[in-house]
């Protein structure tokens, strides 16, 4: 039997940066991951491979819409799904690699196998059974299903089918405008086909800014993206080589149907605890299963911890990763904290969409007086001289003290300018501060100053 401080059940983003992190503090650390490789859903069959096809399908765009704009004349591009899908596994496999790498660099064990707790400050693996002084869950998550949608990963998927299908589909239905579904329906439009994406509620990207929310629909919707907002899926079928859906309109409780080759389910993902034994632990669950922790991250048994996409809050691989530091450090001795006001969220189409903070409908409901600061990517040159000129910044600050309350991003690079807002929270700046600091220019950052700008005296180049 072996003897760890540390045992962290789960090599997602999570988990291995948990690891990590405890093994540079002077803990003795395992991981224990059942799958083949490490990295977990966002490595494997998440962020990772969804961005290199987003990449790849983003340059067959351009060649065929912007390369002879600029005096590029090249033979029509074409498409070689099994490169571009051998492409995908490189950049995966590379990733997946330089974990295994980093283990061995920080004397991380990595026990392969699935693992259970059968008693408390155990962990077993196999026929193995190991001690730890604690313990921490980070297993991650797996697609949500819908009732009545049966998924084979051919012909109805998710989002792990969505990466790899056989062929790009000429038609392809995606249920649910969150940031899966508008990736990955992104990607097959952009390869031909037809996407239509169905949505519960009235809006896509559910929780964004109203107002952003509506002007990226437009601008995917120019993109050849179709949308059914307000519509409740009633169930789906495999009829022929494609599948049908029939869905109920709330606004009149009309029923349609439609057929695609393809039908992605991208309604969301829940906690992946099966397996652990948390019931016959007694450990407390909450009612949409995810593992109940305290601000530090302690289950209800001793000594056992849970972070990432196994518990609240969003499903995303930075905020479990914050987590895995903060948990390594609080079982170190340390004080370990995540900020949870400050957590971007990014869509990765073209343009990006990122946002951080309060929303305005966040703001109205709170009750709270705040100043909105807006500038159009079309004023920002950068941006027109690579055909990105669609898109704004939204800055909302405090109405008495000018704080950065929030700030929401159509445009490119979105998800990396963001980051220029979360400093600015993090360090509680006025949009003042952020507006008399010299942006180089020419930079798309050049329209988060804009923004800033005009929530006072007003932007320069609008
Ligand atoms: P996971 O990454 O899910 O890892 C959990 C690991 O635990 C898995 O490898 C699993 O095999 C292992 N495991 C589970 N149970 C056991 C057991 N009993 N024994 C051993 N091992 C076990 N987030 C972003 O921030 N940006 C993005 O661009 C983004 N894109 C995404 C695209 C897609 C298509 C998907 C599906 C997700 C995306 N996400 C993205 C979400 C992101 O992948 C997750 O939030 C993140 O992976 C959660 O990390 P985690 O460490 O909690 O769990």
């Amino acid at each position: 039997m072996a003897q760890f401080d540390l045992i962290v059940i789960g090599a997602g983003p999570g988990g291995y940066v948990c690891a990590i992190r405890a093994a540079q503090l002077g803990l003795k650390v395992a991981v224990v991951e059942g799958r083949e490789t490490l990295g977990g859903t966002c490595l494997n069959v998440g962020c990772i491979p969804s961005k290199a096809l987003l990449h790849a399908t983003h340059s067959l765009h351009e060649a065929e819409h912007n390369f002879a704009k600029m005096g590029l004349n090249v033979a029509a591009p074409t498409v070689d799904w099994s490169k571009m899908q051998a492409y995908k596994a490189d950049v995966v496999g590379g990733n997946t690699k330089g974990i295994e790498f980093l283990f061995k660099k920080n004397k991380v064990t990595w026990l392969k196998g699935w693992a259970s707790i059968p008693a408390q400050g155990q962990v077993k693996v196999g026929e193995e059974v190991h001690e730890a002084k604690a313990i921490v869950i980070a297993t991650g998550s797996e697609a949500a299903s819908l009732p009545g949608v049966p998924v084979d990963e051919k012909v109805i998927v998710t989002s792990t089918g969505a990466l790899s299908l056989d062929a790009p589909p000429k038609s392809m239905i995606v249920i649910g405008a969150g940031v899966i579904g508008l990736e990955m329906g992104s990607v097959y439009a952009r390869l031909g086909a037809q996407v239509t994406v169905v949505e519960y509620l009235d809006a896509i990207t559910p929780g964004m800014d109203g107002e952003i929310a509506k002007s990226f629909q437009k601008l995917l919707t120019r993109q050849g993206l179709k949308f059914v907002l307000g519509a409740a899926v009633q169930g789906a079928e495999v009829i022929g080589p494609g599948a049908k859906v029939s869905y109920k309109l709330r606004k009149d409780d009309s029923v349609h149907a439609i057929e695609a080759d393809v039908v992605l389910v991208a309604t969301g993902r829940r906690p992946y605890t099966a397996g652990l034994g948390l019931e016959a632990l007694g450990v407390e669950m909450l009612p949409r299963g995810q593992v109940k922790t305290d601000d530090h991250y302690r289950t209800t048994l001793p000594g056992l911890y849970a972070i990432g996409d196994a518990i609240t809050g969003p499903m995303l691989a930075h905020k479990a990763e914050d987590e895995g530091i903060a948990v390594a450090e609080i079982i170190a001795g340390k004080v370990g904290h995540v900020n949870y006001d400050v957590i971007p969220g990014v869509v990765y189409t073209t343009p990006e969409l990122a946002s951080v903070g309060k929303t305005e409908e966040q703001l109205k409901e709170e009750g709270r007086a705040y100043k909105v600061g807006k500038f159009s990517f079309m004023g920002n040159a950068r941006a027109k001289a690579v055909f990105q000129g669609d898109g704004m910044v939204k800055m909302i600050v405090d109405a008495a003290t000018d704080r950065v309350l929030g700030c929401h991003i159509i445009g490119p690079a979105a998800g990396d300018m963001i980051h220029e807002i979360c400093v600015a929270m993090e360090f509680g700046a006025s949009a003042e501060d952020v507006a008399r600091t010299c942006h180089a220019h020419p930079t798309y950052s050049e329209a988060v100053r804009e923004a800033a700008l005009a929530c006072g005296d007003g932007a320069i180049h609008s």
